[in-house]
């Protein structure tokens, strides 16, 4: 019998797990309420409730953004944005299948708290949606850092691993020989 491509209910749980815990360091960090949906409008979702383009197969998450105009009033229309943190539970699955599945947790921790950070900067300046090439390494490299600062008071060594194992390389192509990037950004 083949191994399900999605997440199953425990492994979902960690993932909502995994999303409580990055968005109350995450508060804290940045001194933000999350709850507050007209700033910081955005959701998350797993593989079976992704379209076709919040999936890829070329990392283990993305950030999709979606832009539309909400009616204020009659004639008024107003411009928003909504962000979702896709996750490839397929992807996420292989990488530690390849390890330990005592790793997914943690994993999933290091993830989620990554995108959810790259959310909240889209958040908060919408230009770093659209970054040049270059820009875009040293946005990462920055969200990448913001990750570690966050999760780096729980000392958890697998958490740490995966801190190290997804830290951007400067060379071309980083982790891809390897595996999936972390993210598409
Ligand atoms: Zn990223």
């Amino acid at each position: 019998m083949g191994e399900s491509i999605f997440f199953n209910k425990k492994q979902y749980f960690w993932v909502r797990e995994a999303l409580e815990i990055a968005e109350t360091l995450a508060e804290d960090y940045f001194r933000v309420d999350l709850g507050d949906y007209e700033r910081f409008p955005y959701d998350l979702q797993t593989l079976a409730n992704l379209r076709v383009l919040e999936k890829t197969q070329r990392a283990l998450a993305q950030v999709c953004k979606y832009e539309y105009y909400k009616r204020e009033s009659f004639s008024k229309f107003k411009g928003r944005e909504f962000y979702r943190i896709c996750l490839q539970d397929d992807k996420i699955l292989n990488t530690v299948q390849t390890e330990s599945s005592s790793l997914l947790r943690p994993l999933l921790l290091c993830i989620v708290t990554h995108e959810l950070i790259h959310v909240i900067r889209f958040s908060l300046d919408p230009k770093k949606f659209y970054l040049k090439l270059q820009e875009k390494r040293m946005e990462e490299s920055d969200v990448h850092q913001t990750t570690y600062e966050l999760l780096k008071y729980l000392k958890d060594p697998q958490v740490g691993f995966f801190l190290d194992l997804y830290r951007p390389r400067r060379e071309e192509g980083g982790l891809d020989s390897k595996g999936p990037a972390l993210d598409n950004i």
